[in-house]
């Protein structure tokens, strides 16, 4: 298996160096790992209330970081990838700074929605006061337009809505359906994210129904365990793994260059 979203003590809301990471994949035996830690939200002239990404002046640290690792180990080939926020409006910033950046892929995530930081446990109680149906609406019509902005190559937790636990009252089996039909236009991946396990919903990202829609629908997949500790790292992969067999995938993605290569699974 493969873990490609790691993140490090940089964001500011996890821990650990990069090195600390790669000793758990070595433990634990994965092939490849990526970090993917949170792209500073300042480059984009966003302030979130809470600083939950690196800042401007670490990106290259952080890349530097990185680099090192890879001469680092023998056993685990590491990756440099990012996670970056859609934010409409963002786009031209964002398409910019992507043209000068050396990223080996860009992991593409909706975090804040008009500003509501809904991944943050600290403002899960506005869940209470949402249309859960008009947010998950929402929600979903974005994935769609992160996807067709080509901005980024994998689509990061792409049912994040759901992690406190709330539901909307009618079926989402539409919603899923069409995220699949827009990563397989778009050809974006998709990831297997098994942080959600350890979230209120407790369940991975995405929902079984979206696995089998997008594997149908030809599109690709990668794995991470979003850890935000040297401990997370490849969480849970024993189950996802036998997940993504049972669904039917036989190849995960990887990325070099913002290429994309199919290994078998
Ligand atoms: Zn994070
Ligand atoms: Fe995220
Ligand atoms: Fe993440
Ligand atoms: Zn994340």
């Amino acid at each position: 298996m493969i873990d490609y979203h790691l993140h490090t003590s940089r964001c500011c809301h996890a821990e650990g160096t990069p090195e600390e990471y790669l000793a758990t994949a070595e433990k634990i035996g994965l092939r490849e790992i990526g970090f993917a830690d949170h792209f500073p939200l300042g480059l984009l002239n966003y302030t979130p209330r809470v600083q939950v990404t690196m800042l401007p002046e670490e990106l290259d640290l952080y890349l530097a970081d990185i680099e090192k690792l890879n001469v680092a180990s023998p056993l685990v080939s590491v990756k440099t990838g990012i996670e970056i926020d859609y934010l409409p409006g963002t786009e031209e910033k964002l398409e910019q700074l992507l043209a000068r950046a050396n990223f080996d892929y860009v992991i593409g995530s909706i975090h804040f929605l008009d500003g509501w930081d809904f991944t943050h446990p600290v403002y899960a109680e506005s869940y209470r006061e949402r249309d859960l149906d008009a947010l998950y609406e929402t929600y979903f019509e974005l994935v769609w337009s992160a996807c067709r902005t080509g901005f980024f190559d994998i689509i990061g937790h792409i049912d994040v809505i759901k992690k406190f636990g709330y539901r909307p009252h009618c079926s989402i089996d539409h919603y899923l359906r069409e995220t699949a039909r827009v990563l397989a236009d778009t050809d974006t991946c998709f990831e297997l994210n098994t942080a959600g396990r350890d979230a209120p919903v407790g369940e991975f990202y995405p929902d079984r129904r979206l696995l089998e829609e997008a594997l149908a629908q030809g599109v690709t997949i990668t794995a991470g365990s979003d850890a935000h500790g040297p401990g997370q790292v490849g969480r849970y992969f024993d189950e996802a793994e036998k997940l993504l067999r049972e669904v039917g995938y036989r190849e995960l993605a990887t990325f070099t260059k913002r290429s994309k290569n199919l290994i078998p699974l």
